[in-house]
């Protein structure tokens, strides 16, 4: 088992990649705090943990709170005794995320603050209970929208993962001396139901697709499998990445400087 006695948090639990990833880290040996503000779909999560056979235990929390954060920390110490990967993940993109004219203050501020916001509460919180457990791995969710620019404005989402990125490449240098490793996962255009609902109409699907050139949209499972990479001590020398996990995507459009 890839991530036996080890206890993992992740952030957007209840759906996605998320959901994906707590049932494959409990199935690799993993006891998972689950966090979400979805209450019913995250304890739904739990249970198909505990069908498993495994331990999981769930914490209500908004990732833009800093006293939620601090909480969901101290439920996994607690609960189990110590934290050892914390996933960053919940993120969210707002129907109403165009471009910088048509963009409300309003949906910018709440997409920073629960994207970019909420990935530095969980390190702001998790850090110091890695440190206790003598160190440990912290991915954060960004997107391939924080290499390339979206063919579909959401200018605030986009401006969010590009954030999450350059505070993972610090975080990495910061704490490479203290066996905390910290890695971005930047997934592709994903057939979960956040971009679905984005991406409301057959026209705009196709749009997206036209890109990818493996020609279809990835699976949250095969962002699960990324993470338990990352969370696993299998890459213990790799920290400070963008891991792409894109179908293909950036190779086809980002050329080296
Ligand atoms: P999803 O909508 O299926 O899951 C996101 C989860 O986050 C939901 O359970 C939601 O309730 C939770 N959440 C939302 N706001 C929250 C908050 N304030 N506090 C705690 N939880 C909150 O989406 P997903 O596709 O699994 O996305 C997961 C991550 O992957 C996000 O950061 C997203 O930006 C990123 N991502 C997704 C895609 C894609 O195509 N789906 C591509 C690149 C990156």
């Amino acid at each position: 088992m890839r991530l036996k006695d080890k206890v993992a948090l992740i952030t957007g639990a209840a759906s996605g990649i998320g959901r994906e990833t707590a049932l494959l880290f409990a199935a690799e040996g993993a006891k998972v705090v689950v966090v979400d503000v979805n209450d019913p779909a995250g304890a739904e999560t739990v249970t198909a943990i505990e069908q498993q056979g495994c331990e999981a235990v769930y914490v209500h929390a908004d990732v833009s709170k800093s006293a939620d954060c601090e909480n969901m920390v101290r439920v996994a110490e607690q609960t189990f005794g110590k934290l050892n990967v914390l996933f960053n993940n919940a993120g969210i993109m707002h129907g109403d995320d165009d471009n910088a004219m048509t963009t409300s203050e309003a949906v910018w501020d709440l997409t920073m603050n629960i994207n970019l916001k909420g990935v530095f509460l969980g390190c702001k919180y998790g850090i110091p209970a890695l440190k206790r457990a003598g160190g440990g791995s912290i991915i954060n969710t960004a997107s391939f929208v924080a290499i390339l620019g979206a063919a579909t404005p959401q200018i605030a989402y986009t401006a969010s993962k590009g954030g999450v990125l350059s505070m993972t490449r610090e975080l990495a240098l910061i704490h490479a001396r203290e066996n905390i490793r910290v890695n971005a996962l930047c997934p592709g255009p994903l057939r979960t139901e956040l971009l679905m609902k984005f991406l409301n109409t057959e026209e705009k699907k196709q749009r997206r697709l036209v890109h990818i050139p493996m020609g279809r949209f990835g699976e949250a499972k095969e962002m699960a499998y990324a993470a338990l990479y990352l969370a696993s001590d299998e890459s213990s020398y790799v920290t400070g990445t963008e891991f792409m996990v894109d179908g293909g995507i950036t190779a086809a459009y980002v050329t080296p400087q």
